[in-house]
C-alpha cells in the first residue's frame, strides 16, 4: 500500500504525518517544536500510541532524524513494504506567481521557493529548511511543494490587482496571492461530492475560520477571489491578526504613537483579531466571556461575525449568487454560536439556516440549512494533510 508522508515545516516546528492512500487513514502524526531552541518538544502518535518527550532539536536536520526515530521505535517503520513511503508532500505558505500547481521539488524549485521569501519571511524559509533535512534523511525519494497560494492562481486580474502605482506593484510583485489554497480546495471538492454535483457546477463560498480565517469564492471549482492577500494578514478577523483596515490607521499610529513598521506590523499580526479586542485569542475563550456578560467579548464576538457576513454577501454579488455555503476549520467546524451569528437574517440572500441542525453536532460532512433553503449551507471538515498527501501522489503518478 502506498504511503505519503507530509512535512509541514516552520521556522521553528516540524508537523508531519503519515498517510496510507489506499485508505487515505492517517497511520501516524507527529510535532517536534522549539527547534533551535533550548527546550526543544518532541510528540509522536501512532494509533492508540502516544509518546512525547523533551529534547533539545538544534536545527530542521535534527528534527528530521528524531521524527525517523520515532517511527522506527513507536512505528509505523517505514520500511515495512505494508506502508511503502512512496514520496514527502511539503506544504509551503508562499509560491507567489510562479507556482499554480503542486511540483516536483528539485533545486530550481527549491530556489524559487527561497526567492519568494521576502513576500512569507517567517514561512518560506523554514519549509526550505525542511525540505532540504528530508532529502537528507530520504534520499532519492521523490518530495512534491504543495501551495497555500496555488489554488487561487485562478483569480482574474481584477480580483488580484490593488489599486496602488501599477509600476511600482510590479516591481515588488504586490498583489493579492491567497491563501488557505490547499483547504478550500478540498473542501469546495468534499461539498460537491457529499451533494452529488459535479464541482464544475456549483458556486461556492467556503469560510475557512480558524485561528487563521479566509474566505473564498469559488466558481465551477476555481477560486475567483479570497480575502486574503499578499500576506495572511488582510480579510477576516483572526486569533491574533487584525483582517481588513483601513490602511491610513498605519500612517496614523506611527505619526502619532511613533510606531515603526516593526511595532505596527506586530500589532496587525500579533496582537490584534480577537486577541487584541477582548484580551484572549481563543474563540472559545471569547464566546464563554460574552455568555458570561462581558461588554468586550460581546462587541469582539459581534466584529467577528459581522466581517464574515460582509464576505459572504461581497462573494453571492460576485458569484452572481451562490449555491454552496460552507464552514470549515476550529471555528467553523466546531462554534454553534459562531455560525448562528454569521447566517442570522440572510434569509433574503436565499441563506436560511435550521437552528436545530446548527446546533446538533456530529463529526462528517453536514447540511445545516433548512431543505427549503435555496442555498445549501454545509460545515465540512478540512484536511488540509489529506489533500497534501492526494496532490503529492497525483504528481509523482503523473
Ligand atoms: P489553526 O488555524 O491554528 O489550524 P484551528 O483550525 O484549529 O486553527 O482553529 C482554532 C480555533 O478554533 C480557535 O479559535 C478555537 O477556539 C476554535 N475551536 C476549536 N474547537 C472549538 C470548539 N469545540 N468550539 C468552538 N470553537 C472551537
Amino acid at each position: 500500500m502506498p504511503s505519503i508522508l507530509v512535512v509541514n515545516s516552520g521556522s521553528s516546528s516540524l508537523k508531519y504525518q503519515l498517510i496510507d492512500m489506499s485508505s487515505e487513514q492517517t497511520l501516524a502524526s507527529g510535532l517536534i517544536e522549539r527547534i533551535g531552541e533550548s527546550d526543544g518538544r518532541a510528540a509522536h502518535r501512532a494509533g492508540d500510541s502516544k509518546s512525547q518527550r523533551d529534547v533539545v532539536v538544534p536545527d530542521h536536520a535534527a528534527a528530521c532524524k528524531i521524527m525517523r526515530e520515532a517511527f522506527d521505535s513507536y512505528g509505523p517503520s517505514l520500511e515495512d513494504h505494508d506502508h511503502d513511503l512512496v514520496a514527502i508532500g511539503h506544504r509551503v505558505v508562499h509560491g507567489g506567481a510562479r507556482f499554480f500547481e503542486p511540483t516536483l521539488i528539485d533545486h530550481l524549485v527549491k530556489i524559487n521557493i527561497e526567492d519568494l521569501s521576502d513576500l512569507a519571511p517567517l514561512h518560506n524559509p523554514g519549509a526550505v529548511q525542511g525540505i532540504s533535512a528530508t532529502e537528507k534523511a530520504f534520499p532519492g525519494l521523490p518530495m512534491v511543494a504543495v501551495f497555500d497560494t496555488a489554488f487561487h492562481q485562478t483569480m482574474p486580474a481584477e480580483a488580484y490587482t490593488y489599486a496602488i502605482d501599477y509600476d511600482l506593484a510590479q516591481k515588488y510583485r504586490v498583489r493579492k496571492y491567497g491563501f488557505h489554497g490547499t483547504s478550500h480546495r478540498f473542501v469546495s471538492r468534499a461539498a460537491a461530492e457529499f451533494l452529488g454535483r459535479p464541482v464544475e457546477e456549483l458556486k461556492q463560498i467556503v469560510l475557512h475560520l480558524g485561528n487563521g480565517a479566509s474566505v473564498c469564492a469559488i466558481d465551477g471549482g476555481k477560486s475567483v477571489d479570497t480575502s486574503m492577500g499578499l500576506t495572511p494578514l488582510p480579510g477576516l478577523v483572526m486569533g491574533t491578526r487584525s483582517g481588513d483596515i483601513d490602511a491610513s490607521v498605519l500612517f496614523h499610529l506611527a505619526r502619532k504613537a511613533g510606531m515603526s513598521i516593526d511595532d505596527l506590523d506586530e500589532l496587525l499580526n500579533t496582537r490584534s483579531g480577537l486577541l487584541g479586542l477582548s484580551g484572549v485569542g481563543d474563540s472559545r475563550d471569547v464566546q464563554e466571556r460574552a455568555e458570561a456578560g462581558d461588554e468586550r467579548a460581546i462587541l469582539t464576538a459581534a466584529v467577528f461575525s459581522r466581517r464574515v457576513k460582509f464576505y459572504i454577501g461581497a462573494y453571492q454579488a460576485l458569484l452572481g449568487g451562490a449555491d454552496v455555503i460552507s464552514f470549515t476549520a476550529g471555528i467553523g467546524e466546531h462554534s454553534v454560536p459562531v455560525r448562528a451569528a454569521v447566517l442570522d437574517g440572510l434569509e433574503r440572500l436565499g441563506i436560511e439556516f435550521d437552528a436545530e441542525r446548527n446546533a446538533a453536532g456530529g463529526s462528517g460532512i453536514r447540511v445545516i440549512s433548512t431543505d427549503a433553503s435555496p442555498v445549501t449551507v454545509l460545515v465540512v471538515p478540512t484536511n488540509e494533510e489529506l489533500e497534501i498527501a492526494r496532490q503529492t501522489l497525483g504528481v509523482i503518478s503523473g
